[in-house]
């Protein structure tokens, strides 16, 4: 924790107990550098809810998702780590944005991040969240990623 009055690394706590009946720590700091005393909080994550078409609220579920991405990424040249850091990315872009998301919301991270990875993937994908009404809307999508690929 960086002083917020010099920017020194260097704080020490000086006093610590419950906040929030329990739910947070609080901790008072001094700075070593220039002695500034402040206050931070240490809580836990709210936990990420995803609302579901149905309109059900459910934690999100990593593993979940990469098996969702693993689907669509079946017989594609990409490892399966490169989809645990496609996970963690859309989580992450999602934290602090308060803690509700929807599939939709999720749906569309996840495309913008496989467009990049692998085309087939993110059409498999596509057509899945974005619940193409038939083969024009694919074609469109598709059109969409040639176009983007034009050189220059
Ligand atoms: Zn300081």
């Amino acid at each position: 924790m960086l002083c917020p009055a010099c920017g020194a690394p260097s704080t020490r706590v000086i006093d610590s107990r419950p906040a929030e009946g329990g739910l947070a720590i609080r901790r008072r700091r001094e700075c070593e550098d220039c002695g500034r005393r402040f206050t931070t909080y240490e809580r836990l994550e709210p936990q990420l809810m995803v609302r579901k078409r149905n309109g059900r609220l459910e934690p999100f579920s990593p593993s979940k998702l990469s098996a969702g991405i693993s689907a669509a990424l079946a017989d594609r040249p990409v490892s399966g780590s490169a989809i645990e850091r496609l996970v963690e990315e859309v989580e992450a872009s999602f934290r602090g944005s308060g803690s509700n998301v929807t599939s939709e919301e999720i749906g569309r991270a996840v495309l913008d991040r496989l467009r990049n990875l692998d085309e087939v993937a993110y059409l498999r994908f596509a057509s899945v969240y974005k619940e193409f009404q038939g083969a024009a809307d694919f074609e469109k999508e598709v059109a969409a990623l040639d176009s983007a690929e034009q050189p220059g």
